[in-house]
């Protein structure tokens, strides 16, 4: 049994892209930038794709060195070997200090395991036996969160300082090894698993803004690839007659990747 990889990205028109996708023998990751907020430097000097960047290559290699460690273990480890990258420029107990969503799966002992933090997606499917979706929207569900109406509707960054990496509000990997352990995590038998979606909010907004199903969206990228899913949505965004209603921009960077199961031996 072994897993096929196909992965796509693309940035935002007209800018970086923030967002990262890796796989090795047995697992895979997604990775989305998280802040950096206009005026606030977030105590730190390097851009948010240097970050994602660092907490990418990290995690792939202690997935790879260490694969009997807990996935929460890994995540820690990575977000602690990053902040030891940024040297002493940089201070990390500015609560907007750049980081990433990220969801990462990976093949052990005949499960699938996950661990998802921030607004990335795993979704399983089992085939006759359904779609399984693992979504952190905690984000979604602050108490009392202003929404700020500028050319991009958004929190105000002093309300996110008093609500990331804190108990009750919301967690992204950066600059708090803790925020490993507030991660939704999980698995399934890979026996019943016939292919494996990991996805930046880039791609979700397919289903959070324009009403596909998971069950839609597999089936495109099953069909076309997964490049398919992203030219799908900038469809959906060009088409949209309203996008300043939405939290967060009209476009923005748009990542997946699919693993399909093979039950064969490799
Ligand atoms: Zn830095």
């Amino acid at each position: 049994m072994h897993l096929i990889y196909a992965a796509a990205t693309e940035a935002a028109p007209e800018s970086t892209n923030e967002d990262h996708a890796a796989g090795g023998d047995g697992w895979a990751l997604v990775l989305d930038g998280a802040g950096r907020y206009p005026g606030r430097s977030g105590g730190c000097i390097h851009p948010v794709a240097w970050v994602v960047e660092r907490l990418g290559t990290r995690l792939g290699s202690h997935l790879t060195q260490w694969p009997e460690q807990p996935l929460t273990a890994i995540v820690r480890s990575a977000v602690e070997a990053t902040m030891a990258d940024h040297g002493p420029t940089c201070d990390l107990s500015d609560p907007l200090s750049p980081g990433a969503t990220a969801a990462v799966v990976r093949l052990r002992d005949g499960l699938l395991e996950w661990l998802v933090i921030g607004d990335c997606a795993v979704v399983v499917d089992q085939g006759e036996g359904g779609i399984t979706s693992v979504i952190d929207d905690r984000v979604d569900h602050l108490p009392d969160a202003p929404v700020v109406e500028g050319r991009v509707r958004t929190y105000s960054p002093d309300y996110v300082a008093t609500v990331r990496n804190r108990p009750g509000g919301f967690w992204v990997l950066g600059a708090v090894p803790a925020a490993a352990e507030h991660a939704l995590t999980g698995s399934l038998p890979l026996h019943a698993i016939t292919q494996v979606l990991l996805c930046t909010d880039g791609i979700s907004r397919l289903t959070e803004r324009y009403e596909w199903s998971w069950a839609d969206v597999l089936a495109l990228s099953e069909a076309n690839g997964p490049e398919a899913l992203i030219r799908a949505v900038r469809n959906a965004e060009r088409d949209d007659p309203n996008p300043q209603r939405w939290r967060g921009k009209r476009h923005d960077d748009a990542t997946v990747v699919v693993l399909r199961v093979s039950q064969v031996n490799a």
